[in-house]
């Protein structure tokens, strides 16, 4: 079971599923992470911790089922490894 939280740690959270990706978006609106509108035209809901304002997860308006985690908010991610890039057309030229 994996475990995470936001920063302030007011929101802790457990994966009860199995992690099937793990990709790594270079998309501006990741790289901003200000934005409703993901990089494809979608809507794309992302969630924040009200107290800190760490980004925990989001959610495509289509499919809902399939939740995108902020893998940097779980406890211990040491066991995953990156599985794709995509939106490698906007990452930025150090990455
Ligand atoms: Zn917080
Ligand atoms: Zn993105």
């Amino acid at each position: 079971m994996l475990t995470g939280s936001c920063l302030c740690r007011t929101i802790r959270y457990e994966v009860s599923v199995p992690i099937t990706e793990l990709r790594a978006c270079h998309c501006r609106d990741c790289q901003k992470s200000s934005g409703a509108t993901a990089g494809s035209g979608r809507t794309l809901h992302r969630f924040f911790c009200g107290d800190c304002g760490s980004p925990l997860f989001s959610r495509r308006e289509l499919t809902p089922e399939n939740m995108a985690l902020r893998i940097g908010t779980l406890d211990d991610s040491s066991g995953l490894k990156i599985t794709a890039h995509i939106w490698t057309r906007s990452a930025r030229p150090w990455a």
